[in-house]
């Protein structure tokens, strides 16, 4: 009998677990356990697999040149989709303006407080006092600084210590990514778990369901259709555009870590999903993956830079705020902000919009408001996120002359 594919696999388990968790809430404990400890399989592997893969990466890269010029084009990339993205979902809100009349509601909101805090921190934090708490902790900022300038101090000491450095952590690699290869086989009971008790979860908030009838409905569509332009309008067009490759062809490979993004809502968590199939399917080198992924997941979000700037409105439009030009461009640039600040953690983003609300004058309780209906939005935003991710690869790996196994674009 033909082998069903892996991403085949984990649709249908997606399926089953959605029926599952509706239908069967009440017995959730029996399956939820599945996804536990998916999840902490790939928690496991994240940080020696993003250390290991940036400083392979680095010295990889060979030379301050070249350093520095990937760097630049990455971050270019990075700051031209945000701020796509966050564009997209200004129109959308414009358009429907979702948030005139909606009741205003504050529910308490864990880590408010401490996510309003400026900018400025989030970079200064970045460079770690002590490594090893980064490490232990999973500062990822904090990590891929470190590694970042690990790996290049490796290529300038003597060859007989930088050889040695350069094997060490490239077999580190290599073991790394055996072992994400051998995780990757259980996504589909992982996923089954981890959306049942999703499903289970909400199915109970009957509260959640009633609101969604109403402007939260409209707020949810809103947040919805921007996202999904942006993900099968906007980001295939920049690859077919740019790297002049087949986008699609490139989002069949890259099924398993998207379906594992919207199930676990967490681009960190998916991140060594999507090393793999970064590099083993669409075939980007290692030197670009081990670059640009880990860095992507933590600062790149698109999905979540076009939600911040949703919600954000939102909620202005239900407390009649006059957007004006300069509100506006104010929501625009924090959101920016707010997306790179946010961790690849689940509702990360959700907490980000203080930096917003602050920066506009709103009260930061007002985020309860669509505390409601963010787990769904979350998976969304967090597919999104990996996938801006996958197709920045590309378009890098392109750029610097490397080969695909994606079907040419025909030109004729
Ligand atoms: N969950 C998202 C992610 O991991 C972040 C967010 O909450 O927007 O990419």
């Amino acid at each position: 009998m033909k082998k069903i594919e892996l991403h085949w696999q984990i649709l249908i388990s997606l399926i089953l677990a959605i029926l599952y968790g509706y239908f069967l809430s009440d017995y959730i404990s029996y399956v939820a356990w599945t996804g536990d400890i998916f999840l902490r399989a790939l928690k496991m592997i994240i940080v020696p697999l993003i250390l290991s893969s940036i400083i392979s990466g680095i010295t990889n890269i060979g030379g301050s040149e070249n350093l520095g010029r990937l760097g630049g084009k990455t971050l270019l990339y990075y700051a031209f989709t945000s701020v796509l993205a966050i564009t997209t979902g200004l129109f959308f809100t414009n358009l429907f303006r979702p948030g005139i009349g909606a009741p205003i509601d504050s529910k308490p909101v864990e880590g408010l407080e401490a996510a309003a805090g400026s900018f400025g921190d989030t970079l200064m934090n970045m460079i770690p006092t002590n490594i090893f708490e980064a490490l232990s902790t999973g500062q990822m900022l904090s990590i891929i600084f470190f590694a970042i300038v690990f790996g290049y101090f490796i290529t300038q000491v003597e060859e007989k210590y930088s050889t040695l450095m350069t094997d060490f952590f490239n077999a580190t690699f290599e073991i790394m990514m055996k072992i994400t290869s051998f995780i990757i086989k259980f996504t589909p009971i992982g996923v089954f778990g981890l959306v049942a008790a999703t499903v289970a979860e909400q199915a109970d908030d009957q509260a959640a369901l009633a609101a969604m009838a109403g402007s939260l409905g409209w707020y949810m569509i809103t947040v919805i259709l921007a996202l999904s332009v942006h993900f099968f309008i906007s980001l295939p067009l920049l690859v077919f555009l740019i790297a002049r490759e087949n986008p699609f062809a490139h989002l069949r490979n890259m099924a398993t870590p998207l379906l594992t993004a919207f199930s676990t809502s967490s681009s960190s968590a998916t991140l060594p999903l999507t090393l793999e199939a970064v590099e083993h399917k669409t075939g980007v080198s290692n030197k670009i993956t081990s670059f640009t992924l880990p860095l992507g997941a933590t600062v790149n979000m698109d999905g979540t830079a076009l939600y911040e700037c949703v919600a954000a409105l939102f909620i202005a439009q239900a407390y009649n705020l006059n957007l004006d030009l300069q509100t506006q461009l104010i929501v625009v640039a924090t959101a920016l902000l707010a997306s790179i600040g946010a961790a690849g953690i689940p509702m990360a983003g959700l907490v980000m919009i203080s930096v917003i609300l602050t920066a506009i004058g709103l009260p930061l309780e007002a985020v309860g408001m669509i505390l409601a209906v963010d787990r769904v939005l979350d998976m969304m935003r967090t597919a999104t996120n990996v996938w801006s991710d996958t197709c920045g690869a590309v378009i890098i790996a392109k750029s610097e002359g490397e080969t695909l196994n994606l079907k040419k674009v025909s030109h004729s």
